[in-house]
C-alpha cells in the first residue's frame, strides 16, 4: 500500500468508513500487534538503570494525521514527539525517554534554523551529559539531508538516530510506532555509540553518509546503494550490526555564525542542456554549483564552459551525479585539475550541496583541501 494509493471504487468507501473511527483510536494508541516484541530488552532493567534518550520532534509523516475528507491524504507535522512517545507500548521499559518538540514541519520545509537548532540541542546535551542517545523524529523527504548534516558538525561518539515513517500515524498499519521503538532501542544500545548519525526505518540501520530515500510513497525506501544497511533490527527485538563501529566519530565543522548555511545551487543536467540554470545560479549569489550530471558526474558542452568559468570566479564547482549508485570519479571524461573542480565520490548531489556549505563557511579554498574533504571520510 502507498501513501496515496488509488483504491478502487468499491473499497474507497469501506476505507473512509473505516478510517474514521480509526482516526481517533490510532491518535491514542497505535496497534499493540505492530509493536509488541516477542522479547523486550530491558524489560527487566530496573528504570534508574536505563540509558536517558533524548527525543527531538521536528514533524513529519510520522506525526502526520489523516485529513478526515480525503482517503490517502494527510498532514505532515501534526503530533507533538510526546503524544508520539505515549503512543508506543514499551518504550518507557527500553529507555529514560525526554521529549522536545524542535519544529512541527514537513520535512520538504527543513530548513537552516532547525538544522542549527538541532545541532546545538543535541551537542549541549552530550557535552552537559544530559542525554546518552538522541532519537530524532523527522519527514523521510530530506532525512538524508539532516542525518548527513549533522554528522558532519555533532561532535562525540554516543549515538544519534533519525527515524520517520512512510505512514501518517493514522493510517491502517502506520509503520511510525514500530520505528520510533527501533529506533530508540538503537540509539540505547552501546554498539550504536562511535557510528555517526543513522537512520533506523523498516527494520534497517543506515550510514548518514550513505542512506538515501528511492521510493516515493513504498515503506521500503530507504537504501545505501553504495555499501548497504549498516546493520538491521527484527522483531524480537535484536539488533545485529554488520560493521564495526568507526570509534570517536572524526573531527566535524563548526556552525557558522548567523544560523545560516552559504547558498549552494544544484543544477539537474539532462540532454540538450544548455548553460541558462548555471547562469542563473550565479546571478541569485550562489557560492557554490553542484552538478547532478549524468553518468559520472558529466555535463555538455556549454554547462562545462559555464561551470569552469564559475570555478574561475571562485564558485566552488562539485561534480556529482543523478546517476542513483557509483563514485564520481576525477579526470576521466572531464579534466578536474585543469577546470578547478571538485568531484563528490560517492555523496548524492543533496548531500555534496551541504558539504560544499559547510567547507565554504569554513573558508576552505585549497582544491586539494576541498577534494580531501569530499574523499577522505574513512
Ligand atoms: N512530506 C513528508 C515529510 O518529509 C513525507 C514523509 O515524512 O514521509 O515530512
Amino acid at each position: 500500500m502507498t501513501k496515496h494509493a488509488v483504491s478502487p471504487p468499491g473499497r474507497q468507501r469501506r476505507t473512509f468508513m473505516l478510517a474514521v473511527p480509526l482516526v481517533a483510536f490510532a491518535l491514542c494508541s497505535w496497534p499493540i500487534g505492530e509493536t509488541a516484541r516477542a522479547a523486550e530488552p530491558g524489560k527487566d532493567t530496573p528504570v534508574a538503570n536505563l540509558p536517558r534518550i533524548l527525543v527531538l520532534a521536528t514533524g513529519g509523516t510520522i506525526a502526520g494525521q489523516a485529513d478526515p475528507r480525503a482517503t490517502g491524504a494527510y498532514k505532515s507535522g501534526q503530533i507533538t514527539g510526546e503524544q508520539l512517545m505515549q503512543s508506543v507500548p514499551g518504550l518507557d521499559k527500553l529507555a529514560k525517554l525526554n521529549a522536545e518538540q524542535i519544529s512541527s514541519i514537513g520535512s520538504q520545509d527543513m530548513n537552516d534554523k532547525v538544522w542549527f537548532a538541532l545541532a546545538r540541542r543535541i551537542q549541549d546535551a552530550f557535552d552537559k551529559n544530559e542525554a546518552d542517545g538522541v532519537v530524532i523524529t523527522h519527514g523521510t523527504d530530506t532525512l538524508e539531508e539532516t542525518a548527513f548534516f549533522l554528522d558532519n558538525v555533532v561532535r562525540g561518539d554516543k549515538p544519534v538516530v533519525i527515524v520517520g515513517s512512510m505512514r501518517p500515524a493514522t493510517a491502517i498499519s502506520a509503520d511510525g510506532p514500530g520505528n520510533l521503538y527501533e529506533a530508540v532501542q538503537v540509539a540505547a544500545d552501546p554498539r550504536s555509540r562511535g557510528r555517526g548519525v543513522i537512520a533506523v526505518l523498516n527494520d534497517k540501520i543506515q550510514g548518514a553518509r550513505s542512506v538515501t530515500k528511492t521510493n516515493t510513497t513504498s515503506i521500503e525506501t530507504f537504501s545505501s546503494p553504495n555499501d548497504g544497511p549498516i546493520g538491521y533490527v527484527d522483531t524480537a527485538g535484536g539488533i545485529r550490526f554488520m560493521t564495526q563501529a568507526a570509534g570517536v566519530k572524526r573531527a566535524t565543522y563548526q556552525l557558522p555564525a548567523g544560523d545560516q548555511l552559504p547558498r549552494v545551487a544544484i543544477v539537474y543536467s539532462h540532454a540538450n542542456m544548455d548553460a541558462v540554470p548555471i547562469e542563473d545560479a550565479i546571478s541569485h549569489g550562489a557560492k557554490g554549483i553542484v552538478l547532478a550530471g549524468v553518468g559520472d558526474g558529466n555535463t555538455s558542452k556549454p554547462a562545462l564552459d559555464a561551470l569552469e568559468a564559475a570555478a574561475k570566479q571562485g564558485i566552488l564547482v562539485v561534480r556529482s551525479t543523478r546517476v542513483r549508485s557509483g563514485f564520481v570519479t576525477r579526470n576521466v571524461e572531464v579534466d578536474d585539475d585543469k577546470n578547478g573542480f571538485v568531484v563528490s565520490e560517492d555523496l548524492n548531489p543533496q548531500k555534496a550541496r551541504v558539504l560544499a556549505q559547510l567547507l565554504i563557511a569554513s573558508g576552505v579554498t585549497v582544491p586539494a583541501e576541498l577534494q580531501r574533504a569530499f574523499t577522505a571520510t574513512w
